[in-house]
């Protein structure tokens, strides 16, 4: 049981403020219990904090200042509390910034007058002010959604009596908000289907597992299409017989709808959703519920690992070899790494599911760490896509095209059979380049050290890095020249001009992240492939992932060597895992499928394992080549990213970090570089990159916390540390 403290005494409150440590305040009236969110102040202002732990008493009683006032939430529990402590250890991140992560729960802060929800009314006010046409834009953003008096203050940047004002003149509606509801109940013996042999001993483990209420992880390795999906509902149904709660983490939004749909035939019901595209109220909703109990499954974003679950008994982290698991912003974490450990701590299950697992986990259970259950064949009668390359060096193509006439044919012969076809190009935009054909000049971004990408769809060139857009100029920048200006290479709207050229009865759909103003619109357009309202579906990376369209039987990918290129020592890892996934898309129902992939190496070894299928084979090769290096997973490495706006400065940093290296030497870890960052240079800033390369099994954390800490960050210059970096 936590402790609880009566009022006046010290307690140590951490906010999400960037200070360094829990700060003491007396506790208020009536007392406090351990982890409980308060209100405390700092300075001239009000934050938000929670209870850490005794105070210190280091400091003179009497100016202690008092906790304002205990928060209407559920304390955090000792077990996040471990968690965030851990993972901010782990990833050295200050405290701070990891609460921030569990304190993302909108209207935590209002106090209960506040509870009041607002909508948009049916009158415009008769006088208008800056501020009430913000209350007014951002509400009717919310398309009918209401807002607390507290999130819409904070959002339109207008004070309290803005509001109340508006509301007066009926131009705002204000309600009651609704008293936040529970989840419905599911039922774990709604609708299980009857289990393939090897899919019931795989779900029998897993069903142990979560039975023993103790730590395990599992991977969980099956062709696409195999059920591992059913498979893992099977973990997640004795979860919620045991009462416990699970956590299902999906590395796109746009796989949600669809599981959402099998959740519900599984167990009746619709299980909780936590990611970008759930509205401020239901969020808020959300997460009272799962602090509550009443909220038995949730489905969501890495995101979701940091919410205060009761009794987190399972989490599945599906397609966990996904680089989207990581985040590489603000806090570097890695969500699968994150899942196993705070599973370690509430004693729960953890189940990486994927056909094409990472390296790392594939290590795991090699070394024992992990437990490996196989499903080795597709449910029922369909089969694996058979895998064979075309040798480009052999094709004969125009110019500006990309699609081979081998291609070309056996697209044809699909579309006949009224089967579909998908065309696969990892590129977004119309063309990577563009050339001033007068004088060479490439179009670059302003900001960075990245080319712009023509966009035809937005009639604009974009930078894939910072997002700067300019329209297309008609003379080239650097000469003059008019109408010079050419597209040089395929992107994923290029191909679908080609293709329209090529096939011209067929019905396309583009598939490409930012052809989709909303998750809605993408989901809108997947259902409608799946139910063949295409023949041709041509996309990047985005259709690779989880989709199920049965009428699909051929995959083409337009270019299998693009992965390959760059010095990325995880290079053939990723082309190997996003070539097995696309092919897995083909075939999924009683069609067989085949994937054609256009190569100019056809002999290359990691496109020979791609299309020999041995995957043991493979992995045993990359493992044999990273242990031979000591390279992860057989070593650790971690990056330290620099960046100022002055170059100078980052390299003179960078260089005096290199030599003074003694608190890793001393782990018996290296320092690499300085070298110039991977995109050398973003929104502006310079970027350099150190990588410390450390044995396993030494204590990195440690070594790279004194290292930093010798190093003093004036001015412009900003550090950030990768622990397991993705690239390197
Ligand atoms: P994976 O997650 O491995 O790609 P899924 O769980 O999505 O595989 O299964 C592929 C397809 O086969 C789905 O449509 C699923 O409903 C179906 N399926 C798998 N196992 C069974 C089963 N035991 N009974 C009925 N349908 C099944
Ligand atoms: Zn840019």
């Amino acid at each position: 049981m936590d402790a609880f403290y009566d009022e006046g005494t010290l307690v140590a409150v951490l906010t999400t403020q960037p200070l360094d440590r829990a700060l003491d305040y007396k506790a208020p009236e009536g007392g406090c219990w351990q982890g409980a969110f308060v209100e405390v102040p700092l300075g001239p202002r009000k934050v938000l904090g929670v209870v850490w732990g005794p105070g210190r008493g280091d400091f003179d009683y009497a100016r202690v200042r008092s906790v304002i006032r205990v928060l209407d939430a559920a304390p955090m529990r000792d077990e996040l509390r471990s968690f965030l402590e851990r993972a901010g250890d782990y990833t050295l991140t200050p405290l701070s910034a990891m609460l921030r992560l569990a304190t993302r729960a909108p209207g935590l802060g209002d106090a209960p007058s506040m509870r009041k929800i607002y909508r948009l009314g049916d009158s415009e006010p008769e006088r208008m002010t800056d501020a009430r046409r913000r209350v007014l834009d951002v509400l009717s953003d919310m398309g009918g959604l209401a807002l607390t008096q507290g999130e819409l203050a904070e959002t339109a940047g207008v004070t309290p009596s803005v509001i109340k004002g508006l509301a007066k003149t009926g131009a705002v509606r204000e309600e009651e908000a609704p008293r936040d509801t529970p989840f419905p109940r599911l039922d774990p013996d709604y609708g299980g289907k009857a289990l393939a042999d090897d899919q019931a001993v795989a779900a029998q483990d897993l069903r142990a597992g979560v039975a023993s209420g103790r730590y395990g992880t599992v991977l969980l390795k099956g062709v696409t299409g195999s059920g591992k999906t059913e498979v893992y509902l099977e973990a997640v149904a004795e979860c919620l017989a045991q009462g416990r709660q699970a956590l299902v983490l999906l590395p796109e939004i746009a796989l949600t709808a669809e599981f959402l749909t099998r959740v519900e035939a599984r167990f009746g019901a619709r299980p909780a959703e936590w990611h970008s595209g759930v509205t401020v109220t239901e969020r808020r909703r959300v997460w009272k519920q799962i602090a509550a109990g009443g909220a038995q499954l949730v489905v969501g974003a890495r995101s979701a690992l940091f919410l205060p679950y009761r009794d987190l008994g399972l989490v599945v982290v599906d397609e966990e070899h996904d680089t989207s698991y990581k985040q590489d912003e603000g806090v570097f974490y890695n969500a699968r790494d994150m899942a196993v450990l705070r599973a370690s701590i509430c004693a729960a299950q953890v189940v990486l599911a994927s056909a094409t697992p990472s390296l790392e986990s594939w290590a795991n259970a090699d070394a024992g760490k992990y437990r490996r259950l196989d499903l080795t064949s597709r449910f029922g009668a369909s089969l694996l896509p058979e895998m064979r390359a075309i040798d480009m060096r052999a094709e004969t193509l125009p110019s500006n095209r990309w699609v081979s006439p081998s291609l070309q044919s056996e697209v044809l012969a699909r579309l006949q059979k009224g089967e579909q076809a998908m065309l696969f190009l990892n590129r977004r935009g119309y063309a990577p380049v563009t050339i001033c054909r007068a004088c060479g000049h490439q179009i670059g971004c302003p900001h960075c050290d990245a080319r712009m990408v023509e966009h035809r769809f937005l009639q604009r060139l974009v930078c894939h890095q910072c997002g700067e857009t300019i329209a297309k100029p008609e003379t080239c920048p650097s000469c003059g020249a008019e109408d010079k200006l050419a597209a040089v290479g395929p992107g994923v709207e290029r191909l679908a001009e080609e293709a329209a050229e090529l096939f011209p009865q067929a019905r396309l759909a583009v598939l490409s992240s930012d052809l989709f103003g909303s998750a809605r619109a993408l989901k809108e357009e997947i259902e409608k492939i799946a139910q063949g309202g295409a023949d041709i579906v041509i996309g990047t990376q985005l259709v690779a992932k989880g989709h199920n369209f049965p009428l699909l039987t051929l995959v083409g990918v337009i270019d299998a060597d693009l992965g390959l290129q760059g010095s990325d020592l995880r290079a053939a890892e990723r082309t190997f895992q996003l070539m097995r996934q696309v092919a897995g898309r083909a075939g999924r129902a009683e069609k067989p499928g085949v994937a054609l992939l256009q190569t100019y190496q056809p002999e290359h070894p990691v496109i020979r394992a791609i299309l020999s299928g041995d995957e043991e084979g493979f992995w045993q090769a990359e493992a044999d080549e990273r242990r031979a290096a000591g390279m992860p997973p057989y070593g650790r490495l971690a990056g330290v990213i620099l960046s100022s706006t002055e170059v100078q400065e980052v390299f003179d940093l960078g260089n005096a970090m290199a030599r003074q290296d003694a608190p890793l030497r001393r782990i018996g870890a290296q320092v690499y570089g300085p070298a110039p960052a991977p995109v050398a240079r973003v929104r502006g800033r310079h970027r350099v990159r150190l990588l410390v390369k450390a044995p396993k099994g030494v204590a990195l954390q440690p070594a790279l916390a004194e290292w930093a800490a010798q190093f003093r960050l004036r001015g412009e210059l900003r550090m950030a540390i990768d622990i397991d970096p993705q690239s390197f």
